[in-house]
């Protein structure tokens, strides 16, 4: 190649990749300045190297001719492009370069996640069978059928005895309903695949499958009432005091293993709790206060194990089903309250949560929120809200009125606030306010508010400034099979031609700022939440675990400038994976340009090439 060739397409690479900043550096705020800042010359070099590996992946694993004609576009009659239905995707995200920077990028804090769907389905089932002795299943009829397999609710209970065993097969017409069968004996005889399929069988019936996620004529109504049957087994499952410890142990290890350092955990308490060795579950409170006595024992193990160092911890956002008449709203504030005097450190705040559109608006709860704040004040306890809010297609309906609500509630973070950019007004009075967006990109595409990544709020919201950090809801059972944020923070680079790695870390370190670290009243969250690094608030823990962070994201970028920064994208020298001359041709000639004319593409700004080089 020529080198004024070269020089052309190494600058097309360069700029094709090119983040913009009117996406990129807003919606966070160092002390009272308006933008985010790079912090070195090292990060915004890993930037452009991301961006030009961003750009690469586009042309070879989105764009390019032949991927149209591969197996999965053959298979599903669908068009490969970056954003495209997660589902679809996923597999061939897991095996790009991008994924594996986003497995290693510092995500700080995950602020907006639901503790049933914080697990590796294939995994908790798997590690029941072999390690927990004593585990039953029941059902009300036998599943001698596959309707009956996939629409009867399913109990699994620890039993010591022999008491109301049955010896005939859960499979088949003889069972007697109710009875109890040997978990592992009811998994081997499995009838479709013995303990195999028996795995396969429970993953599928507590998420989303593939089948389910690409019915895109199904609306949001019918998605909620599928989504919310998956949380029934699983919940049945980690009722057994072993099950939920080998459990959280497994979740903290698989955040740290994903960069994620804190989580503020959202849990409904409607859950049953049966103590090791005992054939009885716990009196509902005394099981809740149980749990959260569990979760603070595990906590403390995991930060002395060699993979829990450097883990900052866990906080519970305490939820009740918005769905539920007053009488139970209250049992649950109460109960809420209750344990905040036992706990204290580890109740962070309070949310309603369900299907928003089918369930109480905010304004409808307001009487029962009244008198939560009055019942704290007179315990001598500070319970703030972190409201779901606006999860909703609607426009200027009850539902999407919640948002407005919601900020006039005092709510510190806004779960959601899908319907956000719809406000202009509203989005000043967020920012004004410092009120964070909890974005789950992935969750909105499942539960269908939007068809694709490219379709989401998301960057409507940065480019109006709004603070957003990404998170991942309900990740096992909304396809991800994993806990982690990887995902999301991929479909967000990926899909949005100008977020860019320094959006991330914006996003990111949002997430460390609006982290509910500690107790703090509304004057001391502001100040806390302002100073951000240079905070002097409370035990000073943000302060300490922003700067924490951002040395964690210089690493980040020094890794990925000794990782790839031999590569040649235009940016350095070249290494084993460099690219090479015939490669970059190939990448221009897929997008159907000469090197003179990538010249002039790249001359003309970043955004108006598609698929192929034809114009959008
Ligand atoms: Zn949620």
């Amino acid at each position: 190649m020529l080198p004024a060739a070269r020089e052309c397409a190494k600058r097309c690479l360069r700029e094709r990749g090119q983040t913009c900043p009117d996406l990129s550096l807003v919606g966070s705020h160092e002390s009272h300045s308006s933008t985010w800042r790079l912090t070195s010359s090292q990060a915004s070099e890993a930037c452009s190297i991301v961006s030009a590996i961003r750009f690469e992946e586009l042309q070879t694993i989105w764009k390019s001719p032949e991927v149209s004609e591969d197996s999965l576009a053959k298979q599903h009659g669908a068009e490969i492009h970056p954003g495209m239905n997660f589902m679809l995707a996923r597999e061939r995200i897991e095996k790009s370069k991008l994924f594996k920077i986003m497995r290693k990028f510092p995500k700080g804090a995950l602020l907006h996640a639901h503790l049933s769907a914080m697990v590796d389905v294939r995994w908790l089932m798997e590690m029941v069978l072999e390690e927990i002795d004593g585990m039953h299943i029941s059902a009300d009829k036998p599943l001698s059928t596959l309707e009956a397999r996939t629409t009867e609710t399913l109990t699994f209970i620890y039993r010591s005895s022999s008491r109301n065993l049955s010896s005939e097969s859960i499979w088949t017409d003889k069972y007697i309903p109710g009875s109890y069968i040997p978990l592992r004996d009811a998994a081997d005889s499995f009838p479709d695949g013995g303990r195999e399929g028996f795995v396969t069988f429970f993953v599928n019936l507590a998420s989303i499958s593939l089948e389910e996620a690409v019915k895109a004529h199904v609306g949001p109504c019918a998605v909620w009432q599928r989504f919310q049957a998956c949380f029934e087994p699983l919940d049945s499952l980690m009722s057994y005091e072993p099950i939920r410890r080998r459990h959280l142990q497994q979740l903290f290890k698989d955040l740290m293993d994903d960069g994620v350092r804190y989580v503020d955990i959202r849990s409904t308490f409607m859950f049953k709790w049966q103590p090791t060795g005992s054939e009885e579950y716990l009196p509902p409170f005394e099981g809740y206060r149980e749990s959260i006595r569990v979760l603070q024992e595990e906590i403390i193990e995991f930060q002395k194990t060699e993979e829990g160092t450097g883990f900052w911890g866990a906080r519970m956002i305490w939820t009740v089903l918005r769905s539920l008449d007053n009488r139970a709203i209250i049992e649950g504030m109460k109960d809420c309250i209750d344990i905040k005097v036992d706990y204290p450190d580890m109740i962070a705040g309070f949310d309603f949560v369900g299907h928003e559109d089918a369930g109480r608006t905010l304004s409808d709860l307001t009487p029962l929120i009244f008198w939560f704040r009055k019942q704290c004040a007179a315990e001598q306890v500070n319970i703030p809200f972190f409201f779901h809010a606006g999860e909703t297609l609607g426009t200027g309906d009850e539902t999407d009125h919640n948002l407005f609500d919601a900020i006039a509630l005092g709510t510190r973070r806004l779960g959601h606030a899908y319907s956000l950019y719809k406000h202009p007004l509203l989005m000043n009075m967020v920012k004004d306010k410092r009120v964070l967006v909890e974005c789950c990109p992935i969750s909105n595409e499942m539960l269908r508010y939007t068809t694709s990544m490219q379709n989401h709020p998301l960057p409507a919201l940065l480019a109006q400034g709004v603070q957003v950090a990404l998170c991942n809801d309900d990740p096992a059972i909304l396809g991800r099979y994993r806990v982690g944020m990887s995902h999301d923070y991929y479909q967000a680079i990926q899909a949005l031609d100008n977020l860019g790695l320094e959006g991330l870390g914006a996003m990111a370190e949002n997430s460390v700022r609006w982290a509910a670290f500690e107790d703090l009243s509304p004057k001391d969250w502001l100040d806390d939440v302002n100073g951000g690094a240079y905070s002097k608030v409370g035990k000073r823990l943000r302060a300490k675990r922003m700067r924490e962070w951002k040395n964690s994201w210089e690493k980040f970028c020094q890794w990925i400038l000794i990782e790839y920064g031999t590569m040649d994208y235009g940016l350095g020298g070249e290494g084993e994976d460099a690219v090479g001359d015939e490669e970059i041709m190939a990448v221009l000639e897929a997008a159907g340009r000469s090197a003179g004319g990538a010249d002039e593409e790249a001359q003309a700004g970043p955004s108006q090439a598609g698929p192929s080089g034809t114009r959008r």
